[in-house]
């Protein structure tokens, strides 16, 4: 990212637009989809997909089961658009059931869109994507499917074409392996259409100026070139892996972390074992001790960058993030680490014993 940056409206420039935008395909798992890059984070992309293909005052479906979940319903909520909550506690996944209740309930389709956030972050709760869009079609209602796939897509299985998903969205700073600074979202032909006719105002997340000027390999403005040179060399690394292999990395580095729970004694936020993320995992500490102690020693004593429990999990749980360019040594360090955070902080958890059950497992497997 550090070298001299080019002239963006040069004739040389196209290569690296559209080598881009085309090998950007295999990580959203899609060669229907169109995929573009702003200089924004996540947060900016909720509003570029929803004021993209929604009319204003449109209703959409939205489930919140966390603080990400949450943000990606108040971002709609504050551009109008009229929002039915599934609340959940915080913790749970999706069931598709209820998507399905909701819909089959909404004979004259006023319901524009589904709102899912794949992997929701707080909690370390992965949705199942493809049950949700089973449960749109099983009503036959044309709702679009549009996903926060910030801390997913990049890192895990992600099969945007298969699972009917109609914009998915995420960012520089997560599976990427990159600083913060880009966003990046994939659209399908049908929400393609929508983004033609759609009737939001848009300015700076306007897809239509980006679609002229990404065919003939430019952007309507300057883009963020260094990230840019960033993005292209992580989809190098990417591309060099496959995203079956990165996804099977993940899973085995996300297997050592729950290990290590385990052998704490302590419980997971996620409730149910089958959508436990592989992208990070949230651990609840005893009632009696405050979570935000155990990071708070991570950080002073030991180096160490644990996450937060975001609002209302804040002082109850901290999280290991496990994505991106990662190797189980550099695992074992922070479940080294965080033991002894833990044990500082009065929870009695044996040294050694999550290291020790994560090594085991690391050892194990390949
Ligand atoms: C990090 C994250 C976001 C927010 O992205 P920013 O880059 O902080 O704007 C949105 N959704 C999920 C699931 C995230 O993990």
């Amino acid at each position: 990212m550090h070298r001299a940056q080019e002239d963006h409206r040069s004739n040389t420039f196209p290569a690296l637009t559209r080598g881009l935008l085309e090998d950007l395909r295999p990580v959203f798992g899609s060669t229907a989809g169109r995929p573009f890059i702003f200089a924004s984070t996540g947060t900016g992309m909720w509003e570029a997909a929803l004021t993209n293909v929604l009319n204003p005052g449109d209703r959409v479906l939205a489930a919140r089961f966390g603080q990400f979940s949450h943000l990606f319903i108040d971002t709609a909520e504050r551009l109008g658009f009229v929002v039915d909550v599934i609340d959940l506690p915080w913790g749970e996944a999706l069931d598709p059931a209820l998507v399905a209740e909701r819909l089959a309930a909404d004979p004259s389709h006023d319901i524009k869109a589904v709102l899912v956030v794949h992997n929701e972050t707080a909690t370390g709760v992965t949705n199942d994507l493809a049950a949700i869009r089973e449960a749109i079609d099983g009503c036959g209602h044309p709702a679009f499917l549009l996903v926060d796939g910030v801390s997913s897509i990049g890192s895990l299985d992600f099969q945007f074409d298969t699972w009917g998903v109609d914009v998915a969205i995420c960012g520089s700073q997560k599976g990427f392996m990159m600083p913060a600074g880009l966003g990046m979202l994939c659209v399908s032909p049908r929400a393609m259409a929508a983004v033609e006719h759609g009737r939001f105002p848009r300015a700076y997340f306007d897809l239509r100026p980006q679609v002229l000027h990404n065919d003939q390999g430019y952007f309507p403005y300057t883009p963020a070139l260094a990230h840019l040179y960033g993005l292209r060399e992580a989809l190098d690394m990417i591309a060099a892996d496959g995203m079956p292999a990165i996804a099977a990395r993940h899973a085995r580095l996300a297997e050592g972390v729950r290990r290590a729970v385990a052998a704490w004694d302590l419980r997971f936020c996620a409730r149910d074992p089958e959508r436990r993320s592989n992208t990070v995992t949230a651990i609840l500490v005893p009632d009696e001790i405050d979570a935000r102690q155990v990071i708070d020693i991570a950080a002073r004593r030991w180096d160490l960058a644990l996450g937060s429990g975001l609002a209302r999990l804040n002082g109850k749980v901290f999280r290991i993030g496990h994505l991106g360019d990662l190797n189980p040594l550099m695992l074992l360090s922070a479940i080294g680490g965080a033991e002894l955070a833990l044990r500082e902080a009065g929870v009695d958890v044996p040294l050694g014993s999550g290291v020790a059950a994560a090594q085991r497992w690391y050892a194990e497997s390949t």
